[in-house]
């Protein structure tokens, strides 16, 4: 992915992102401008009134007069001051829920995207990037508006308070003769056009400041990286055995200390010192010689008899003020090309499309579980992939049977599963349910029909229970008996909590730690309690040691009752029971039959896979 951003590519960027926040919570915009307004525009309030104080000093003296400017130059600052202080509080309590929120929409797009997506390369890459600008961005996506927001509206605040003060300043004329070319339209315009030239100036200087912190960047790349991974691998407590056994230490902290991006001597520090901070520099003396400008042009008329010297603190607090609210403002523009990487790769994350057709129609819910499903002549190439991983699958699911696939490492049993569950489209061909292509289902709706324990499957770090029912509220019952069903009841029966046990250690210090094949029974019962038409094993006793395996084996036709399963299976002795076995090769069904029969064919795979494991079993 390319580094460079332009200009007008990073502020439609960061345009986007305040769009995206305005969608998820408006008042993260509205307490920031509602903040920053009242903190940019009270300073000119204030000037105003001391002006008028001041020429008031200096001129008639009027005692009613000087109490009235006293007492609402006090009243007027202290509320300002005070409403500043209440929006700065508001914005902060809005503000405070933002990490939480990306967070969110980040999880939630996880959640919603294709499984294809979810698996593909490119979405591995774009977490990656973005997992490494959180690391080191300037302000990311999180915090636009305290950056970008603000010093928008507060450079914008500031320009419109200092043009309402200042206009005068052109429209007074000076009445001493030595001084009257000042009165001229051409004066007023030069001393206009200088002030822009300047800004400018100071403007092209700072986008240079921030280009050359750019090059910062691939300096804090290994610097992120060695930061991110030493923190976490030795905190972790299988790796601090080897630590301790091996005194690691003794290479991880140089290690860490050579990475490190501002240590003596790094070019980091080359960077900040010889190619940022000269233009740092220059913008200021740009700024200063901006304001000793003013100063000029303003001492000049006043000294003339344009206004007195309360006009003159006016002018020259305004456009003090002024200066200071232009600087932030260029400055951040200046550094947006620097901070749009980040919002680029979010971006790019949060509008990945979703290419899987959503049918619409309902499936039927039907008591009688007859539902049939069929693969008709599918094939299937992985996203990127040049080989078949299935080849012209043909099969029909008879209702209530059991049917077992198996077949070597790789030879598309799992790929198999993942269709039927419809985590891909097939590339070529059809999957028929009850005769109709399940594209055409909503998508929800399908996926209700099967309840599958995959081979990898994971649990969730929840109460036991809820893993169970999914859900914050479940019937109870219902989980104690699947979680009996699948050889957990005396476990369960020795949990303090029971259904309330905390899974893991992650949210709750109490949770229970659960060996392989006891997640394995927890994740059958998950799948009992969708109690779906369809229940799928991918290698379902995998984990389990041999009496427990032997138990769930034992229990199986009473757990799987009328539904339609499938079990795929290393283990051939555990098939023997299916009604049907469909022997998997190279992507392709290249046997079909029960075991009996697949057994005669003394030259089939089948024949070939049984005698290679009948050794263990015998
Ligand atoms: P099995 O479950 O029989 O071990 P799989 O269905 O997992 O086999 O794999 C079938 C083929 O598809 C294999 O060649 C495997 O390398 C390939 N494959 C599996 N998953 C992916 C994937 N996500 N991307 C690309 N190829 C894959």
């Amino acid at each position: 992915m390319k580094h460079e951003i332009s200009m007008r590519e990073a502020i439609s960027l960061h345009w986007w992102a305040v769009r995206q926040w305005w969608d998820v919570e408006p008042k993260l915009f509205l307490s920031t401008c509602a903040y920053t307004l009242a903190k940019h525009l009270s300073p000119y309030v204030t000037i105003w009134l001391s002006a008028q104080l001041i020429n008031e000093l200096a001129g008639t003296r009027d005692p009613e007069r000087l109490k009235f400017w006293v007492l609402l130059t006090i009243s007027l600052t202290a509320a300002l001051q005070l409403l500043t202080a209440v929006l700065y509080h508001w914005r902060q309590a809005v503000h405070g829920a933002e990490w939480e929120l990306e967070n969110r929409m980040q999880t939630r797009k996880m959640l919603d995207m294709d499984f294809s997506t979810v698996e593909s390369p490119e979405t591995e890459n774009l977490l990656h990037a973005m997992r490494k600008h959180m690391m080191g961005n300037l302000y990311g996506f999180v915090d636009i508006h305290g950056a970008f927001t603000e010093s928008i509206v507060g450079g914008c605040a500031s320009a419109s308070g200092a043009a309402a003060l200042t206009v005068s300043m052109f429209a007074r004329p000076v009445t001493a003769g030595s001084l009257q070319w000042l009165n001229h339209p051409l004066a007023a315009a030069g001393v206009v056009v200088l002030l822009l030239g300047m800004t400018v100036l100071s403007l092209v200087l700072s986008a240079k400041a921030s280009e050359n912190s750019a090059q910062l960047w691939p300096c804090s790349n290994i610097y992120n990286r060695v930061l991110s991974y030493y923190p976490n691998f030795c905190g972790e407590s299988r790796r601090a055995m080897d630590i301790r056994m091996y005194e690691q230490q003794k290479v991880v902290l140089p290690t860490m200390e050579r990475a490190a991006m501002y240590r003596k001597g790094a070019p980091a520090i080359a960077i900040l010192c010889g190619r940022v901070a000269p233009y740092t520099a220059a913008g200021r003396v740009v700024n200063a010689v901006l304001t000793g400008i003013v100063y000029v042009f303003v001492c000049l008329k006043a000294w003339g008899g344009a206004f007195g010297v309360g006009s003159v603190t006016q002018y020259v607090g305004a456009v003090t003020q002024l200066c200071g609210g232009l600087s932030e403002m260029l400055g951040t523009i200046g550094r947006l090309p620097f901070n749009a990487a980040y919002l680029r790769d979010i971006r790019a994350f949060l509008e990945l499309p979703n290419h899987m057709y959503q049918g619409s129609l309902p499936t039927e819910k039907r008591d009688d579980r007859e539902y049939e499903v069929e693969f008709r002549d599918v094939s299937f190439l992985y996203p990127g992939s040049e080989s078949w991983a299935l080849r012209h699958v043909n099969m029909k699911f008879k209702i209530g049977s059991r049917l077992a696939v198996v077949g070597m490492n790789g030879s598309g049993k799992t790929t198999f599963i993942k269709l039927l569950c419809r985590l891909y489209d097939p590339t070529e061909g059809q999957i028929l349910l009850n005769g109709i292509d399940i594209r055409k289902y909503r998508y929800d709706d399908y996926l209700d029909v099967f309840a599958v324990v995959f081979q990898d499957f994971r649990l969730l770090a929840l109460p036991l229970g809820q893993n169970i029912g999914a859900s914050r509220e479940y019937d109870r019952d219902r989980a104690e008996d699947c979680l009996k069903k699948a050889g957990f009841g005396q476990r369960l029966a020795s949990m303090g909590s029971g259904l309330d046990t905390y899974l893991y250690k992650e949210l709750d210090e109490a949770g229970v730690i659960l060996s392989g094949g006891e997640a394995q029974k927890v994740a059958i019962a998950r799948a009992l309690y969708k109690n779906a038409p369809f229940l799928i094993l991918d290698e379902p006793t995998a984990a389990l040691d041999p009496l427990a395996e032997a138990e769930i084996y034992s229990k199986l036709n009473e757990i799987v009752g009328d539904k339609t399963a499938i079990y795929i299976s290393h283990r051939l002795s555990s098939c023997v029971f299916c009604d049907e076995i469909a022997v998997f090769h190279n992507g392709t069904v290249i046997q079909q039959g029960t075991h009996e029969e697949l057994l005669k064919n003394r030259y089939g795979k089948y024949y070939e896979l049984w005698n290679a494991q009948a050794q263990y079993y015998t």
